[in-house]
C-alpha cells in the first residue's frame, strides 16, 4: 500500500483543493526514529503539511522544507518533501514523553513560542524562505496563517493523525483548501458554513472514513467536487556516501585532519551509516589540498 496526494477543485473552480494520505509514510518515520507518541503527532502532521506543500513545486530537482522551531522541551522539526513524492525528516526532541498523558497528543503545548518556516529550493536559483509565527503549534492553524500572511491566500487546513498504543498509525491524512481570487462569496459562506459543520478530522479518521471520503461527504457535501490522484508520496531518503564526502571536505583541513582514524557518520534523515576508514579520510584530505593549489 502507497500514499497519496491528490488535488482537484471545487465549486465551479472557485475553491483549489489539495488532500494527502499519509499514513505509511508516517510509519515509517516513527519507526526509522523511534518516536515517543507526541514526537510521532508532530512528524505525522509535518509530513501531510509537507506534502501538501509540496504541490507548489514548478521544477525538476526541487525540493521544499517545511520547519517548525519552538522554546519549548519539543522543540520542532523539519520535513522535506520533493517533487517526486519522497519525503524525509526529523524531530529535535524525538523521545519526550511528557506526564500528563493529554499533553501526548497535542504537541503545540510542548513547542512552546517559535516559528513555522518554509523553504523552497530549486536548482540554479536562490532559496525561497518565508517565515510566520506559530499560533496554535497544532501545524494546522500554523499553516493557514502562513498561507495567509505571506501569500495573501485564505486557506482552511486540516491535518489528523492517530496512534494505537503498540505505535502502530492508524491514520495520518490531511487537507488544505484555498479560496481563489474570483470565488463568488455566496460560495464561500456556503464552504464556511460546511467546514463547521464538519467533525474533527481526527473523529472521521476514527470512524474508518479516508479523507477523500471526509471531503466527498461533509467538506463539500453536495457540492461539486473534483478530486484526482495527483501522485505516490513515500518516505525515502536520497543520501549517499559522495554527499557525505563533500559535507566532510567542507568542514576544513582542521577538521579532516581530527578525523584521520576513520569515522562513521550517520544520516539523520534516514540513521544509514557511512563508513569513512582511515584511507578514505586520507583521499579526502588530498582531495582538499588539490582544491586549495587549484
Ligand atoms: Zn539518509
Amino acid at each position: 500500500m502507497t500514499d497519496t496526494l491528490y488535488r482537484g477543485t471545487a465549486l465551479a473552480d472557485s475553491f483549489r483543493i489539495f488532500a494527502v494520505d499519509a499514513t505509511q509514510t508516517a510509519q515509517k518515520a516513527r519507526d526509522l526514529h523511534d518516536l515517543s507518541p507526541v514526537a510521532t503527532i508532530l512528524m505525522g502532521k509535518m509530513i501531510s503539511a509537507a506534502a501538501i506543500l509540496s504541490m507548489d513545486i514548478k521544477n525538476q530537482d526541487s525540493e521544499i522544507t517545511l520547519r517548525i522551531d519552538g522554546n519549548g522541551e519539543l522543540q520542532g522539526g523539519l520535513v522535506i518533501c520533493n517533487e517526486k513524492g519522497h519525503v524525509r525528516g526529523y524531530v529535535k526532541n524525538p523521545k519526550l514523553f511528557l506526564d500528563d498523558a493529554d499533553d501526548n497528543f497535542h504537541p503545540g503545548r510542548s513547542l512552546g513560542e517559535g516559528t513555522l518556516s518554509v523553504i523552497r529550493q530549486s536548482p540554479h536559483a536562490q532559496p525561497w524562505i518565508g517565515s510566520t509565527e506559530l499560533i496554535t503549534g497544532e501545524i494546522a492553524e500554523d499553516l493557514a496563517h502562513f498561507y495567509l500572511q505571506s501569500e495573501q491566500v485564505p486557506s482552511a487546513v486540516a491535518l489528523g493523525i492517530l496512534i494505537d498504543p503498540d505505535a502502530r498509525i492508524r491514520a495520518c491524512a490531511g487537507f488544505m483548501i484555498q479560496q481563489l481570487p474570483f470565488a463568488a462569496a455566496d460560495k464561500a459562506q456556503r464552504l464556511i458554513q460546511n467546514l463547521r459543520n464538519t467533525p474533527n478530522l481526527s473523529d472521521l479518521m476514527d470512524m474508518g472514513l479516508t479523507v477523500v471520503e471526509v471531503l466527498e461527504r461533509f467538506v463539500f457535501k453536495e457540492m461539486d467536487l473534483n478530486l484526482s490522484e495527483f501522485r505516490q508520496i513515500e518516505y525515502r531518503c536520497n543520501c549517499n556516501k559522495e554527499a557525505f564526502s563533500r559535507s566532510l571536505i567542507t568542514l576544513g583541513l582542521e577538521e579532516l585532519e581530527s578525523m584521520q582514524e576513520g569515522i562513521t557518520p550517520i544520516c539523520h534523515y534516514c540513521n544509514a551509516e557511512y563508513h569513512f576508514s582511515a584511507s578514505d579520510i586520507a583521499a579526502l584530505i588530498q582531495i582538499l589540498k588539490e582544491q586549495e593549489n587549484a
